[in-house]
This record gives structure tokens, sequence and C-alpha cells, in this order.
């Protein structure tokens, strides 16, 4: 007599299988193989994501799973390194239905050609709590050029990407504590874009991903090397240049975009990069000795934030 298969087998089948890459067995063994690309070193990462917490009940399935992507395709991104493939570890409710599942996998798709970058295997189960999603993402660069978190000197300029706190206006607006007529804060709270291509050691000392807010992600970068910050206030680029959302911005979670300390000399190429590549990178501060983050206000004054960003616990 043959066992019966275990349900998950025929979703894993039907809607994962699709998506494996080079390496996977076509997810039919318990384990996958990987080869570094020749000359290359390895660069992994894992994230998770959880409903409620990272995003709400009823998002769009396949906004979900590009979301989950693109949270982890950030830090690789962060680290300077190019995307190869991930692992997903998926704990829903029993009877989440197929129609969800396959969203759920056709975001995954569009975003594994958006980003060149294949499944390699994961695990499934289920779950009485609320929907928990997590990738473990894998990507290459030079042998011992990932840009670390330590790296700041005395001096570095502080440059961010794109425009800080939209992810926390965006969960805002969709809460309707704020207007956004054409669904932008929304999108970009629902679809954070990895800055894939901009870090380069070249020009980099040291980076990391916004996603507990400016303040403290930029307290983790400075204070890993000894250091402190000065950030101006007025600079950090914002996309609702409102007073009464300044802290937010500050503050606020869920950007993904890249916080890089640069060399002074470095400036001009990491603006060509950013040229090439088609979005703004903005200096925001300088790097100083003292320890702390210091966010100076329009008229030079020290602001008093009430907390640096989000804390899960
Ligand atoms: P086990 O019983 O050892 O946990 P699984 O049934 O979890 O094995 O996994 C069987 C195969 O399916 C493996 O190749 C695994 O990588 C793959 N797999 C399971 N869940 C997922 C998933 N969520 N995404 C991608 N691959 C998966
Ligand atoms: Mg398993």
């Amino acid at each position: 007599m043959i066992p019966p298969a275990p349900a998950e087998f025929g979703l894993i089948a039907r809607h994962f299988r699709p998506l494996a890459g080079p390496g996977a067995l076509d997810l039919l063994d318990d384990a996958a193989t990987l080869s570094p690309p020749p000359d290359r070193e390895l660069v992994v990462t894992v994230d998770a994501i959880v409903e409620g917490v990272h995003f709400l009940p009823d998002d769009p399935p396949d906004l979900i799973a590009r979301k989950l992507l693109r949270v982890n395709l950030s830090d690789l991104a962060a680290k300077g390194a190019v995307p190869l493939a991930y692992l997903l570890t998926l704990s829903a409710r029993r009877g989440t239905s197929e129609a969800w599942l396959e969203a759920f996998a056709a975001g995954l798709r569009h975003d594994q050609e958006c980003f060149n970058i294949s499944l390699l295997g994961g695990d499934t189960t289920s779950t009485p709590g609320p929907l928990s999603l997590t990738v473990t993402a894998i990507g290459h660069v030079a042998p011992g050029a990932m840009v670390r978190r330590a790296g700041a000197r005395i001096g570095d300029g502080i440059w961010v990407s794109g425009t800080v706190g939209d992810g926390a206006l965006g969960l805002r607006a969709i809460r309707g504590e704020l207007d956004d007529r054409d669904g932008f804060l929304a999108g970009r709270y629902r679809l954070p874009q990895p800055r894939l291509g901009l870090v380069d050691p070249a020009f980099v000392r040291a980076a990391m991903d916004v996603s507990d807010g400016l303040v403290q992600d930029l307290g983790h970068l400075c204070r890993a090397a000894g250091l402190g910050a000065t950030v101006w206030a007025t600079r950090v680029p914002v996309s609702v240049p409102d007073p009464h959302w300044l802290e937010t911005c500050l503050t606020g979670g869920d950007d993904y975009e890249l916080l890089m300390i640069v060399d002074p000399l470095r400036e001009a190429a990491l603006q060509a990069r950013a040229g090439e590549l088609g979005f703004a990178v903005t200096r925001i501060g300088t790097v100083d000795e003292e320890a702390g983050i210091r966010v100076l206000d329009a008229a030079g004054q020290r602001m008093a934030l009430a907390s640096g960003g989000w804390s899960h616990f």
C-alpha cells in the first residue's frame, strides 16, 4: 500500500515547484545544493514578516509575497550583494485557500523575475496564529567585499536613498490618518523598493537598510564604529513636507531605503551610481565623535524625539 501524501505536498508541488531554480531539485528532496558563482562569496540574511505587524490581514497575497521578498532583497542591497536564491518558510492557518496560495506564488514569481532570484526550498507548517512568513535570502559579493555595519569614520557623510518615512506614513494613510488620494504612500508601505546595485565598497564604508526608523538604525551604524552623528532634519528627504509628520518620518519603520556612510571624497561616485539607477541619494548629516544621534531642526536646535524607532518588545 502506498501511504497517502500529506496535503502540503500537493500545495508545494502546485504553487512552489514552478518557482524552483537551480539546485532546488524540484523541491523533491530534503535539502538543496548551492554553489557560489566562481570567485564569489555568499551573503546570507533572513527576515520574517507577520500578519498584523508587517502587513494587514486583508492585504492582497501577491503584494504580501513581494514585500516578503523585497524586505530581504533590501538587506542584500545594503550589503552590496547580488541576489542569487532564497528559502521560504510559510506558517499559515489550516484551510488557507488555493486561490490565496496561487496569488501569493504569482507575487513571488513576479519579483523573482524582476530581481533575478529563484526559490531553493523551504518549509510549510500550519499555525493557530497569524500568518507568518520567513525568507532566507542568499546573494553574492567578491570575497571579503560585503559592506558591513561598522566602518564609519569621523567626518563621513550620512546618506539615504529615496525618501524616508513613506512606509510609516503609508501605514497611517491606510488607517485613514492622513490624506493619500493617489495611494502613493500606501503603495510605499505595501511594496518597498530594494535599492539593489547602489551600495559598492568602492564608495560606501558602511550601510544598512532602514527597517525600524532612521534615527534608531543610524544609531546602530554609528555605534558599530564607536561613533555618533548629527543629522539635519530639514535635509531629510520626505514625501510629505509637513512639520506635523516630521517625527514620524524620522522614527517610523518599514521604509527599506538604504542608510549609507560615505567618505566625503567619494560622494560623486555614489551620486553617479544613483543617477544610473534612476533614484535620488541625499546627504542628511555627518558622523562625529560624540556617541548618540543628534537631530537638529531648521534653527539648529536639537530636536527632542519621543523614541528613535520601532521596537518589537
Ligand atoms: P520535511 O517533511 O522534511 O519538513 P517538507 O515537506 O517540508 O519536508 O519539504 C519537502 C520539500 O518541499 C523540500 O524540498 C522543501 O525545500 C520544499 N518546501 C517545503 N515547503 C516549502 C516552501 N514553503 N517553499 C519552498 N519549498 C518548500
Ligand atoms: Mg518541512
